[in-house]
């Protein structure tokens, strides 16, 4: 690689992980790092003001993937993520929910991953975390992460945890305290009543860095790898091929989807699969791309009455002067303020469904009827189908083909359905009740047996959480070994980003991945939670 440009460390993708990392690696000016994004700045509206995420969702911010038509629903699954500075942090709907002790002790006991124990992981969730209200040895009140309650709360959102407490949930006022269990408000990764990114909180502070070069609308194409290490990089920079010589480290960072993706394209992956594409083995590692998994999710929406539709008032014309002198107001909510998680089965530590609720129409992105609504979407926290990520071709523009395989496992179907059931009646009591017109969707609540299954298949779709296809583990499908984050094979490259997650933790997915960047971190550079 004579002649091409040369950094000690190339990061590939600047997400939630990728933003981590930037900053952490550059702390000492002897490291000189470049951030490849292959898509462009975040300085838009819809990016900042957290009422307008759905409106992301889609556009060209998005690299709007689909599945293929899963086999148990019968439909193709929409896979939104983020194409900017933040990545997926950037048009996510800000939900601060780290997960359950019991997922990280999973990961340490049954994937052998040795290190990301509850315990191991705690102290960087302390440690990204700025937490305005609460504080105490499980939550960090400096990080960089800024997080807030929302500033901005409908009267449909209160009345709805009432109802939920009436109908026998528990009040939970931090669902990332001693217990996971029960209804309230949502935390929010914002910082006075704006979007605050993980590009907000680590890569925009620090892009004066002498050592920090940031490259945007550069997509890489191939990490080069000689014998068996990894030296660098091959990316498009409009019509030219560039290649950037990695010193040290290559460490990929782009997604769930993009990251397998790339792996194999490399080299690296199923040799059957990449013989079949033509490409040169490298490595032949099976687990890459396999273990595909997301939080299946049901929308419910009702038409309302005697109120207003969160989204009708976000459009009066006074609203946008508001966000814009005081940051609250409808603008300032991520919509779906309030929520909760329960179990289906009665344990009382580990909940199996998690409910957001929106004073408006939410199933995959907005729904505009002419009257107000209220929607509450119900997620499975828990799924046990795993699906595939495969390349379709050996063309880097290409997108893969993703199959979720949702329901596969029918005991995921029976889980959700139980949710729905429970979220549908716990919302028809209560203070809730009188606000509550006829249903939307479903049409009507009192479905028979087939009906209900029939539209729960029709209208799955996920929680925007794909993860698991780069598997940190010991096992013959693990890709990283977790100790070091390391791809099993290559030397000088490493995955960190929510592809590693062997599986998904009960909640929303933003903070695991700056948790996981955060350790890794310190296990690139051999430091220690408390280190300075
Ligand atoms: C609509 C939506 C709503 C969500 N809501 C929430 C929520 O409320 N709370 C929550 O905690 N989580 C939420 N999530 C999920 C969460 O944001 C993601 O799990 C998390 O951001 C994943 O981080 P990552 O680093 O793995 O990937 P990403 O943040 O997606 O980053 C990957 C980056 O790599 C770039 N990239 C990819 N390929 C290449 C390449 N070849 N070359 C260069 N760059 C590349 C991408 O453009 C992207 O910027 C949501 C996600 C979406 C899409």
């Amino acid at each position: 690689m004579s002649g091409s440009e040369s950094f000690d460390f190339v990061i590939v993708g600047g997400g939630s992980a990728g933003c981590v990392l930037a900053n952490r690696l550059t702390l000492d000016p002897t490291v000189r790092v470049l951030l490849l994004e292959a898509g462009g700045s975040d300085d838009v509206p819809e990016v900042h003001i957290p009422a307008l995420f759905p409106l992301l969702i889609a556009s060209e911010k998005d690299w709007g993937y689909r599945t293929v038509e899963q086999t148990h629903t019968g439909t193709q699954i929409s896979v939104p993520r983020g194409k900017m500075v933040g990545g997926s942090s950037s048009m996510n709907a800000m939900v601060y929910i780290r997960g359950n002790r019991a997922d990280y002790d999973g990961w340490r006991d049954e994937f052998g991953a040795k290190g990301w124990g509850y315990e191991d992981v705690l102290p960087y969730f302390v440690r990204a975390e700025g937490n305005s209200r609460l504080a105490g040895p499980l939550h960090g009140t400096h990080g960089p992460l800024r997080v807030e309650d929302v500033t901005y709360l409908h009267e449909l959102n209160q009345a709805w945890v009432d109802s939920a407490i009436t109908w026998g949930l528990t009040r939970n006022d931090d669902f990332n305290g001693e217990s996971q269990l029960g209804a309230g408000p949502f935390q929010v990764t914002c910082h006075d009543g704006r979007r605050w990114s993980v590009a907000d909180a680590y890569l925009h502070p620090v892009t004066s860095r002498p050592n920090l070069t940031v490259r945007t609308h550069t997509q890489v194409s191939a990490v080069l790898i000689e014998g068996s290490r990894a030296v660098g990089v091959r990316y498009h920079d409009g019509n030219a091929e560039v290649t950037v010589h990695a010193t040290a480290e290559v460490l990929l960072c782009g997604g769930s989807i993009n990251s397998p993706q790339l792996l194999m394209l490399s080299g690296v992956g199923p040799a059957d699969h990449l013989r079949a594409h033509g490409i040169d083995i490298v490595v032949d590692l099976p687990g890459v791309g396999q273990n595909l998994h997301d939080h299946p999710t049901v929308p419910i929406i009702w038409f309302t009455r005697d109120t207003t539709d969160i989204i009708d008032q976000a459009m009066e014309p006074w609203v946008m002067t508001e966000w814009q002198t005081t940051r609250t107001g409808p603008l300032a909510s991520n919509l779906c303020g309030v929520g909760a998680f329960l179990s289906t089965t009665g344990d009382v530590t580990r909940p199996d469904i998690q409910l957001h609720t929106a004073p408006t129409a939410f199933a995959d992105g907005l729904v505009r009827p002419d009257r107000p609504t209220f929607t509450g979407t119900v997620s499975l926290l828990d799924p046990r189908s795993r699906g595939t990520l495969r390349l379709h071709s050996a063309d880097p523009e290409d997108r893969p083909e993703l199959d979720l395989a949702l329901y596969r496992d029918p005991a995921d179907f029976d889980t959700i359905a139980a949710g729905v059931r429970a979220f549908i009646q716990m919302s028809s009591s209560g203070p809730l009740a009188r606000f509550l017109d006829r249903p939307l969707l479903p049409d009507r609540n009192d479905l028979h047996d087939q009906a209900f299954a029939q539209f729960m298949r029709q209208r799955t779709q996920t929680m925007y959480h794909p993860a698991g296809t780069c598997a940190m583990g010991t096992g013959e499908q693990a890709v990283v070994d977790p100790s070091s984050l390391r791809v099993h094979g290559v030397d000088g490259l490493r995955v960190i980003d929510a592809s590693v997650m062997p599986r998904l933790p009960r909640g929303n997915t933003n903070a695991p991945t700056v948790m996981t960047a955060e350790k890794a971190a310190d296990l690139i550079l051999g430091k220690h939670p408390g280190d300075a």
